[in-house]
């Protein structure tokens, strides 16, 4: 049996970040970059106005000239004609660029305008008028060539309107693997069947299908696997086909546990049996390498908190490393308890909890009061799991503990 902190070693150790491809612009929300995205062009690509009035010359507001003749009307997407000289202006609009010689815009509320022999004329009514005001510098945003997101990068919703603005159309990402799922035992049915005598219902198989489609991933649904040998050698053989393979139960000591010699026949070779965690103990993680591609292999416990927290702590760490993120260890908070916990037992533990708030609306965990790995009744309100070390031992409340949202 391995320690936590040795289980992701190996996988950090064993797995390797999916290939690179190419995605468009609207399918690379989630995904990670694989290359820096730099931009095209100049953000703002000329100078511009930011408000609706007039582009003028600072220097005639400060010697005192008010009444202006206008020479044109700039548009959003036009391109000044004139060139401004002294006690002359041009209309303008937001986002249009800013005629030469202007340095200000005085915004449209600041005016008065009339016609006076067939000629347009306005009066500013502004006190001063610094030079630069209303207006953006070329590039004040960003320059041609600049850096615009990293490597590493998760791409988020609202990141896409940047990427569009500095020409991102086709995007350099890590790929993203496929999963098959394959939950085992000869005493599960589908969740839209009643369980007959000694039977219960596969909650691993919906659950694990689910939590990986939560991380954009793409899923394969072997259905249940049974205790039965040739049947799970051939589901599994089906399971290698994908880039990673989920199992749930069948990875412990019983008779029927027959999922870890079935892989070792396939040529899956064994990373590690057995991580020192509760829930999750007989965790089971292995690699098929081929010449042309690779399976991690999971083989998770059947309890389903033990397979929903080894999920949550190993899987998704491998998955992290495939789809090319960064950080890749579970994310986790420092958090006092609200109320003393009794840990026990020779393991470290995720305990489930809930948050609350005390008086002064300082964020608390408080641990529930949870029967074990078979309880996913209580995982249904929690909402993080606190780590305990191993040992008997009262926390008292108001101590710090590890918090890992779910
Ligand atoms: P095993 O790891 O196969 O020994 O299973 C451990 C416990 O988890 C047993 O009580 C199983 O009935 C239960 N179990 C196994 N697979 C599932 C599943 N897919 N959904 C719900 N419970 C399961
Ligand atoms: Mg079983």
């Amino acid at each position: 049996m391995i320690s936590i902190s040795e289980a992701f070693k190996l996988i950090q150790q064993t797995v390797k970040p999916m290939p690179i491809e190419s995605v468009t612009l609207a399918d690379s929300v989630d995904r990670v970059l694989a290359a820096d995205v730099c931009s095209d062009v100049d953000s703002p690509p000329h100078d511009k106005s930011v408000m609706d009035g007039y582009a003028v010359m600072s220097q005639d507001i400060a010697e005192g000239r008010r009444e202006f003749e206008v020479v044109e009307t700039i548009a959003a997407g036009a391109w000044p004609r004139k060139k401004l000289t002294t006690g002359r202006v041009a209309r303008i609009m937001t986002g249009a660029p800013m005629p030469p010689g202007a340095d200000a815009v005085v915004m449209i509320e600041q005016t008065e305008s009339k016609e006076v022999d067939g000629r347009s004329i306005v009066t500013l009514q502004v006190e001063e008028l610094k030079a630069g005001k209303h207006m953006m510098p070329k590039a004040s945003n960003i320059s041609v060539g600049q850096t615009v997101f990293s490597t590493g990068h998760q791409i988020r919703a609202t990141d896409i309107g940047l990427l569009a603005e500095t020409g991102a159309a086709a995007i350099q990402v890590f790929g993203n693997p496929e999963i098959a799922v394959l939950p085992t035992g000869d005493e599960l049915v589908r969740c839209d069947e009643k369980p007959n005598q000694g039977l219960i219902r596969n909650s691993n198989g919906p659950m694990l299908v689910a939590m990986a489609r939560s991380l954009g991933l793409q899923v394969q649904d072997l259905g249940i696997g049974r205790d039965n040998e040739s049947e799970l050698t051939r589901l599994i053989s089906n399971g290698l086909e994908s880039e990673v393979l989920l199992l749930s139960g069948g990875v412990s000591m019983g008779e029927f546990d027959l999922v870890p010699p079935i892989l070792a026949k396939a040529g899956v070779e064994q990373v590690f049996h057995k991580v020192a965690v509760k829930p999750g103990k007989p965790i089971w993680f292995g690699v098929l390498d081929r010449p042309d591609r690779t399976t991690y292999v999971f083989g998770l416990p059947g309890n389903p908190v033990s397979s929903l927290v080894g999920f949550h702590l190993f899987v998704r760490t491998a998955l992290r490393m495939m789809t090319g993120h960064k950080s890749i260890e579970p994310s986790s908070v420092v958090a006092e308890l609200s109320l003393a916990h009794e840990a026990r037992g020779d393991r470290p533990t995720y305990w489930p909890g809930r948050w609350v708030q005390d008086e002064s609306a300082q964020r608390k965990f408080e641990p529930l009061q949870w029967q074990g790995s078979s309880d996913l009744t209580t995982l249904g309100q929690a909402e993080a799991l606190a780590y305990f070390s191993a040992g008997t031992k009262t926390h008292p409340a108001g101590e710090t503990v590890r918090v890992f949202p779910l």
